[in-house]
């Protein structure tokens, strides 16, 4: 899809020279894409990229992927096998090609419907880091979600809540709800239909299917028999905040224009699973979220893991245009309800008087500096030639620019503090 403008600056200068470069991966490893903003770009360059671009295309459709699950599941158990190498199901005629590749056998129908747990995680930083709900937030997600009343999906970038949405509908009743997974992993193409999943890009809003797959999109997001749509993201961290902001408003724009009479001035409703450092980022765009409390865990990610077991706490973090106070933060993981605040807590953020309000933004309990005039972490003091609560080891100098992650002055983006734990 459609490259991203950036800007390059260097020191001194007033303005940067601009270029395009790819959105989905931010290493150019990954993708060289590079062209200057006023570049003239040749004919057989052109022809070149477009060449590259042919020859990138993944082996099969999502067409044919479909078809071949059908034929995928005909087959008995002892014929089902997955290249573990080329992730992909194999059906009998092609085993002979991979035969010097990794397998699996068997595959059964669960695993067929835990896609999550047979494709391995693409950690790649850079590009998809896959990280996998550890099973007790993605339940949290999923009951908050159906206790909320909403009965259909938007999971953007949200694959293991998907296919939990998806079995679990598939095998209780009363659980009637539907899902529609919009993400950059191709691989979940060989699982699910064109109604299910579309090959999507969060960074600029392109769906890969075309106009075909906007329209199965607009048509998920159109609420028939009041069956009431929220859309959930989980987007890579080191993803542009800005990037993201802007697709997600197009998904909401969408999702507002699906009904004749709009809705009225009503925001479709959304959670955005995101790290806390960058609240105010987020904020600025949508300035009717807030942060909730809930620390989400991974699966793959050894940092985020639940911090009651004397690991490290995750930093990630529920931002949402709900009405916090509706939002149930489960009390025997130590969460608490504030009733100034009126919202849902962790149990060591304590509400502070002077600021009238719960402050930590990361489940200890902050102190507050009447200098700075808010709360700050605990293990933070107020430095008098900075003007501002810091570490108490730091050296005094600033950097003017701010840093182009939390925005702050004083550290560039790759000393970022926010940054330590990704
Ligand atoms: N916690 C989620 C997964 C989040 S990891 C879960 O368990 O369901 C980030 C997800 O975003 C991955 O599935 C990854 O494939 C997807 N992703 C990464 N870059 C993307 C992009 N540019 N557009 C759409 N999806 C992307
Ligand atoms: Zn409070
Ligand atoms: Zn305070
Ligand atoms: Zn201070
Ligand atoms: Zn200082």
């Amino acid at each position: 899809g459609p490259a991203l403008l950036f800007v390059k600056t260097s020191q001194g200068k007033e303005e940067g020279r601009r270029f395009y470069a790819c959105s989905a991966c931010r290493d150019r490893k990954d993708c060289n894409f590079f062209q200057w903003e006023d570049e003239k770009v040749s004919e057989t360059r052109l022809a070149a990229r477009e060449e590259y671009n042919r020859n990138h295309q993944p082996f099969f459709t999502h067409r044919q992927n479909v078809d071949r699950y059908k034929n995928f599941v005909l087959l008995p158990l002892s014929k089902r096998r997955f290249c573990q190498e080329c992730q992909q199901l194999l059906l009998p005629a092609e085993w002979e090609k991979h035969s010097d590749h990794q397998f699996l056998c068997d595959i059964t129908t669960a695993q067929l419907k835990s896609p999550s747990q047979l494709l391995y995680p693409l950690e790649n930083k850079k590009t998809n880091a896959q990280y996998l709900f550890a099973d007790r937030s993605c339940q949290f997600l999923l009951n908050l979600l159906f206790g909320l009343g909403f009965r259909r999906v938007l999971s953007v970038g949200t694959p293991r809540l998907h296919e939990m949405i998806q079995s679990k509908a598939s095998e209780e009743e009363e659980f009637s709800v539907r899902s529609l997974l919009l993400d950059i992993d191709f691989r979940y193409s060989q699982f699910y239909t064109e109604d299910e999943f579309c090959h999507y890009n969060m960074f600029n809003h392109h769906f890969f299917g075309g106009e075909a797959a906007r329209e199965t999109c607009r048509k998920f997001l159109y609420e028939e028999n009041g069956e009431r749509v929220i859309m959930v993201a989980d987007p890579p961290f080191g993803g542009l905040v800005e990037a993201l902001a802007s697709s997600f408003k197009k998904l909401m724009a969408m999702w507002r224009e699906t009904e004749k009479e709009g809705h009225d001035s009503r925001e479709m409703p959304m959670l955005w699973i995101f790290p806390y450092f960058f609240e105010s980022r987020i904020l600025d765009f949508f300035p009717s979220f807030s942060m909730m409390d809930y620390q989400v865990d991974y699966d793959n990610h050894a940092l985020y893991k639940h911090g009651k077991t004397g690991r490290r706490q995750s930093p990630v973090r529920i931002f949402t245009n709900l009405t916090p106070s509706m939002i149930v933060l489960p009390e025997e993981e130590g969460y608490r309800f504030c009733t100034a605040c009126q919202r849902y807590v962790s149990s060591g953020n304590q509400h502070c008087e002077i600021c009238n309000s719960c402050t930590s933004k990361d489940g200890r309990r902050w102190k507050h500096c009447v200098l700075c005039k808010k709360c700050v972490k605990p293990s933070w003091f107020h430095c008098n030639n900075c003007n501002c609560c810091t570490l108490e080891k730091h050296s005094c100098e600033k950097t003017d620019i701010g840093c182009f992650v939390c925005g702050k002055a004083g550290h560039k983006r790759s000393a970022c503090p926010s940054l330590s734990c990704t």
